[in-house]
């Protein structure tokens, strides 16, 4: 049994961290600026988090059984090591992390994608509860995706499973930060919204300016927030149709902004989806507190370490039912 486990959040601004119950609840959360021991330090701000958890988990008199690790890349996860992918956190990239975290904490330490992480928690603790398979597709500064195929986190072949913001959505569309091109982050995210509907507006605008001027009636701004829906229509479209899922969770700030905006949203989607595939899929927009990545990183312990018996038990739930 994982038990009591820390779960850490390593984000571009903060790493969140967090002494997690078996239930999934965050008993105690520390954070710090990821960059608070200076440029090019990330790992000592995560290991000062882990020591101040470690200590007082002892406080609390209560064994810690595992660290999971949630970073914003892809992630060898077999052998705990970060890939070359990793955004806003260049020093990790390539760096053994669980190697790195174990030998100073004399714990198992587990790492991988941030998003794939976060749908571990929703499965186990959240709005995926029971699911066969769920795709977790989370949209904020980037957008990140976390897929759940059978019981069984689909990691790829190499750590890309899941990469869903990057899946082209127009062939020729503009240049996307990875390399590719109309890829949906590209229309999506955060950052993308922002510079997309600063160009239409003709003055720099934030995303979420973007959302409310939209509600208000400014006509640029909705045709802004107009893209936005067409886009994410035909991405979910990749998804409904390519994966087929029991569930489709949708998380972070932009799908939060999107809530108003479901109909227009689900009609783009039929525009690009079986009616069939489409009915049998749920979707729905989440609202998750900031305990919600710290979960994460908890999940992947319990995943880990109790896997089997999860899985086992997540079979005989579904089959059954
Ligand atoms: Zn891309």
């Amino acid at each position: 049994m994982a038990g009591i486990t820390i779960g850490v959040d390593v984000g571009g601004t903060t790493v969140a961290a967090g002494l997690v119950g078996p239930d999934g609840q965050v008993l105690e959360h520390a954070q710090a600026p990821t960059h608070a021991r200076g440029e090019g330090r990330a790992l000592d701000t995560i290991l000062d988090l882990l020591a101040r958890l470690q200590d007082s988990a002892r406080a609390r008199g209560v064994t810690v059984t595992g660290v999971g690790v949630g970073v914003p890349g892809v992630v060898e996860s077999d052998r705990g090591t970060i890939g070359a992918e990793i955004h806003h956190v260049p020093e990790l990239a390539g760096v053994p992390i669980r190697e790195r975290l174990a030998q100073p904490l004399g714990l198992p330490v587990f790492v991988d994608n941030d998003v794939n992480v976060l749908a571990l928690a929703e499965w186990m603790w959240g709005a995926g509860r029971g699911a066969r398979s769920l795709v977790m597709l989370a949209l904020g500064t980037g957008v990140g995706g976390g897929i759940i195929l059978d019981g069984r986190l689909h990691r790829g072949h190499a750590g890309f499973g899941g990469e869903l913001g990057h899946v082209p959505v127009q062939f020729d569309g503009p240049p996307c930060i990875c390399g590719g091109r109309g890829c949906l982050k590209a229309y999506v995210s955060g950052t993308d919204i922002a510079r997309r509907g600063s160009e239409r507006l003709g003055r720099p605008v934030t995303a979420a300016e973007i959302f409310r001027l939209a509600a208000a009636g400014d006509p640029d701004a909705d045709a802004a927030v107009d893209e936005v829906c067409r886009a994410l229509g035909a991405g979910l479209g990749i998804i409904v149709n390519g994966l087929n899922p029991e569930r489709v969770l949708l998380a972070g700030s932009v799908a939060k902004s999107l809530r108003p905006l479901e109909a227009r949203l689900r009609a783009s989607l039929a525009r690009h989806s079986f009616e069939g595939a489409r009915a049998s899929t749920h979707l729905e927009i989440l609202s998750l507190d900031k305990a919600a990545t710290v979960r994460g990183g908890a999940a992947l312990v319990h995943y880990e370490i109790q896997g089997e018996t999860h899985h086992d038990d997540v079979r005989r739930r579904t089959t059954t039912s």
